[in-house]
């Protein structure tokens, strides 16, 4: 069967980026045929040559162990996991707040939450792969048109999907019907690293379908999204551990990146200060369109929404109903 090899594809002719013969076989075998399944080839090609994909290295291997060892993608959820097994002891050691209650307990329910979400953005991970495939196969979007230097095509992506990641979150606060879901990110009352993984997986379903769209635009491959992705966990698990981290520290990294201080600010239970530093990576969006918000003090921040975040709604059943809990406005200016 063939699958096109031969096409060009930016950078070559899809043949040119074969490594070797065996690996073609194994790509080919494990592809089947659909059309999604196509379209993934390329892709799949084009990253197994700067080695992100590892194919087994035994020539005898055969059904499972001849797939791809580690994808951009693994390797992603690989140092998201180690990161937050190191956060999340370092938290035990230096915390930035006491807290009433187990932080296991508040750990579990988390992940219960981010075990959903995470299945659902597995599913619908193919989806990301059709769409930025399409997108190269077709030479649209920003590094599929071939002139920019890939390095610079990468950091200018890498600059601009953060700043999508900044619109896409200040959407969430601004529009009622995606804050129903992302309020669930904000009911955490005792804010900590396993906070970064608390998510609807209705916002996630959005969030991947809309950033089909952007990876498109931006002609994004698989490997710049994974990059972006890694560099993302590492840092939206720091800004929201309870780690005690020196204020000097704290403002210098401020400069660049979303610290923990400024992200406290986003998870305080006030309405002005919920809708404030909606930066994911680079802390410089919220200065440049005007949501950059500091206080004096932050160890005093009440985490929550000022509705829906007392012990009886953290339970991840209930959390996974809360989108469809009314949206009242309450006097004291909190929004639930
Ligand atoms: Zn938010
Ligand atoms: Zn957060």
């Amino acid at each position: 069967m063939s699958y096109g090899f031969n096409r060009r594809v930016p950078g070559g002719t899809l043949t040119d980026m074969q490594p070797n013969p065996r690996e073609a076989v194994s790509v080919e075998m494990h592809a089947g045929s659909s059309p999604m399944a196509q379209a993934r080839l390329p892709l799949l090609t084009a990253i197994q040559r700067p080695g992100l994909i590892t194919p087994s290295g035994d020539p005898r291997a055969t059904g499972f162990a001849r797939l791809p060892r580690a994808t951009p993608m693994n390797a992603y959820t690989l140092v998201g996991l180690t990161a937050l097994t190191l956060l999340f002891a370092l938290e035990g050691a230096l915390p930035y707040y006491r807290r009433d209650g187990s932080r296991y307990a508040h750990a579990l329910r988390n992940l219960s939450l981010a075990l959903a979400a995470g299945a659902l953005g597995a599913l619908m991970a193919p989806l990301l792969l059709w769409s930025t495939s399409l997108a190269a196969e077709h030479g649209i979007g920003l590094c599929n048109m071939g002139e920019l230097h890939p390095a610079i095509c990468a950091v200018v992506a890498f600059v601009l999907f953060d700043l999508w990641m900044y619109a896409w979150h200040r959407a969430n606060h601004e529009i009622p019907f995606l804050w129903r879901f992302h309020r669930v990110h904000h009911t955490d009352s005792a804010m900590d690293s396993t906070t970064a993984l608390r998510f609807h997986p209705g916002e996630i379903l959005f969030s991947t379908l809309v950033n089909c769209l952007v990876l498109a635009v931006l002609g994004m491959n698989l490997a710049m999204l994974a990059l972006y992705k890694t560099v993302m966990i590492l840092v939206i698990l720091f800004h929201h551990s309870n780690l005690r981290v020196p204020d000097r520290l704290d403002q210098r990294l401020r400069q660049i990146i979303v610290p923990p201080s400024m992200h406290r600010v986003h998870h305080s239970h006030q309405r002005a200060e919920t809708n404030s530093n909606y930066g994911t990576v680079f802390s410089f969006w919220d200065r440049l369109f005007g949501s950059y918000r500091t206080r004096a003090r932050y160890d005093d921040i009440r985490f929550g929404i000022g509705a829906y975040d007392g012990p009886d709604w953290q339970r991840p059943l209930r959390l996974l109903a809360l989108p469809w809990r009314p949206l009242t406005q309450l006097p004291s200016g909190n929004h639930p």
